[in-house]
């Protein structure tokens, strides 16, 4: 124990103090387990936040990406490589969408959907005074434009002023983004599943309007499925659950399972009216190995029914999840889609995160009073079954 808290005690020294870490230093991870540098091992219900679908040490994937680096990492985009080629051939067959950006992380690629949406509406009208809707409660990361269209004021309040006008509407509320449409409007941006913002999903009424507002309005439709794509919902990406199709969509967690990298999408017709040479570019987005890591990870969807296998263990772990509800009356309820599930409680759930992690279970918050289950997407109904066990051991401890 010594030598982790020392290592601990170092990294607080050492490292911009922007996060509160629980006081666990990994070492290895293996299927759904992760390891400790002193060997202890917890079953993995965060996946890395959502990342790693497939676990951890998956040979196929290991092995693509050994290949890769011998065989070239890096060339930068004013030139061609062969898995950024394929990834994008790829991406585009399964999305339905038309041309592909790969970017290094999430906010990256919710930035360039932003530009994309700017510009969009300087093209339409030659204004430079647009604005976009997003939704309170969303999350599309830290960087000034992801940040701008980021619907929890206390992320964007010290930094004002924001990189963009944005608006705010309400999720599932279609009369709050009706009262902000005007004529600088270019865009809503909005996640299908929100899945910071505490595991909400979007109606299919909401989403059906929203789309029906974006025609009548010549704005672009973004779906944010960097959380609720690749495959977490059951589906590839969480929109195709409601047959609602956006204009422009962004990908990263899932997309690498592990490397950084991302990707805006966008239909032809939108990128027709948008970006040209010269308006937006990334010195590493899409290197040929953040791309052999799309290609190995659209192999694994590929090799295996892995969106089936989501859909049976996801409605386990829901059944599972509403004996917690109905078993304590300070859990308040369920929500979320598929393998992308947060359970409410009518109090701050720290504690319980803490114990369950001190029990060898690891699960991750959404905001102070939910937990948040965004397991491997490879996780088993045994896996289930072993995380309800520590959990309501860890709740009975806690607030028992
Ligand atoms: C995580 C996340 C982002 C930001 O991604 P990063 O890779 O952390 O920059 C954006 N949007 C959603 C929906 C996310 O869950």
């Amino acid at each position: 124990m010594a030598e982790m808290m020392e290592l601990i005690a170092q990294a607080e020294n050492d490292l911009l103090h922007t996060y509160n870490r629980y006081p666990i230093v990994f070492d290895h991870g293996k299927g759904v387990y992760l390891y400790d540098i002193e060997g202890k091992k917890y079953l993995d219900f965060a996946a890395g936040i959502a990342v790693f679908a497939f676990g951890y040490g998956n040979e196929y994937y290991n092995n693509a990406l050994k290949t890769q680096i011998d065989k070239l990492l890096h060339t930068s985009n004013y030139f061609y490589n062969v898995p950024a080629i394929n990834a994008a051939h790829r991406l585009k067959a399964l999305t339905g969408m038309d041309r592909v950006f790969f970017t290094n992380s999430g906010a990256e690629a919710v930035e360039g959907a932003v530009k994309s949406a700017m510009k969009y509406g300087y093209g339409r009208d030659g204004k430079d005074d647009h604005e976009v809707i997003a939704l309170e409660h969303s999350f599309h990361g830290r960087t000034y434009g992801a940040l701008s269209v980021t619907g929890n004021e206390a992320y964007r309040k010290p930094f004002g002023p924001m990189a963009a006008n944005v608006r705010f509407a309400k999720m599932n509320d279609i009369d709050s983004v009706k009262a902000l449409v005007s004529d600088r409007t270019c865009a809503l941006i909005m996640e299908v599943v929100q899945g910071e913002g505490g595991l909400i999903p979007a109606q299919q009424e909401f989403l059906e309007e929203v789309r029906r507002i974006c025609d009548e309005n010549e704005m672009l439709l973004i779906f944010d499925e960097i959380q609720c794509g690749m495959g977490r919902t059951g589906s590839m990406f969480a929109f195709e659950n409601y047959g609602v199709r956006p204009d422009i969509m962004t990908l990263a967690k899932g997309l690498g399972c592990g490397v950084p990298v991302g990707a805006f999408l966008m239909t032809e017709k939108a990128a027709s009216l948008t970006l040209v040479p010269g308006d937006h570019g990334t010195t590493y987005g899409g290197n040929p190995f953040a791309a052999a890591s799309v290609n190995a990870v659209l192999d694994l969807f590929e090799q295996s029914d892995v969106l089936a296998h989501v859909r049976d263990v996801s409605a386990y772990l829901e059944a599972g999840l509403d004996s917690l509800v109905q078993k304590y009356d300070f859990i308040t309820g369920r929500r979320g889609a598929g393998l992308m599930q947060g359970l409410i409680f009518d109090r701050p759930a720290g504690d319980v995160i803490k114990k369950a992690m001190d029990l060898g279970l690891v699960i991750i918050s959404a905001g102070s009073s939910i937990i948040r289950f965004v397991p491997p997407l490879v996780i088993s109904r045994e896996n289930v079954d072993e995380m309800l066990l520590i959990l309501d051991k860890a709740i009975k401890e806690v607030f028992g």
